[in-house]
Order: structure tokens, then sequence, then C-alpha cells
């Protein structure tokens, strides 16, 4: 899918923050006020990936992730990292 083309022909979605749910970790930094769509490119492999608002919401306030980390890898390398560390813990396993 042609990311930006598809931002292109579609309204821009926000998503309000809940303030009272996010982790800020020790910053006074009282975060934006919404959450909007943004693109950011995997440092993976270099591809170009939407992260929407929605997904955005339900990682900071639903998952608790640390408010000022953003999403650094797309979806198919996250998958891949996420098998990388389970072998390495099936791996680790066997040794004890
Ligand atoms: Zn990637």
């Amino acid at each position: 899918m042609d990311i930006a083309h598809s931002l292109q022909n579609r309204k821009e979605t926000r998503l309000p923050v809940d303030r009272s749910k996010l982790n800020l970790g020790n910053s006074y930094d009282p975060g934006p006020e919404y959450y909007y769509d943004q693109t950011f490119t995997c440092k993976g492999c270099g591809k170009a990936e939407l992260w929407t608002a929605a997904q955005q919401k339900w990682w900071y306030e639903d998952v608790g992730g640390y408010f000022f980390a953003t999403a650094i890898r797309c979806r198919s390398c996250r998958a891949k990292e996420r098998e990388r560390r389970e072998n390495a813990r099936r791996m680790a396993g066997h040794q004890i």
C-alpha cells in the first residue's frame, strides 16, 4: 500500500489524549492534547509505515508504553524481532 497516497485521500484522524493514563516517566511535559496519524521510517528495513492515532492511544494508554518512546519498527520487523527474542529465550532455556 502506498502510504503517502492513502494519507492524501482520507481525512486526518485525531483522538483526544487521556493524560491520566499516560506513562510520562519523570517528565513534567504534559504531552500533546491529541494523537494524530503519523508515518515513521522503520529502523529495520527502511520502509515507511503508518502509526495511526488509534494505535498510539492503545500503546500509550492501554499497554502503558513510555510516552516519549515512538514506533521505530514496522509490523513485519516487529514480528521478526519478537520471533528472534522468543527463539533466544527458548535456547537459553535449553542451556539451563
Ligand atoms: Zn521494517
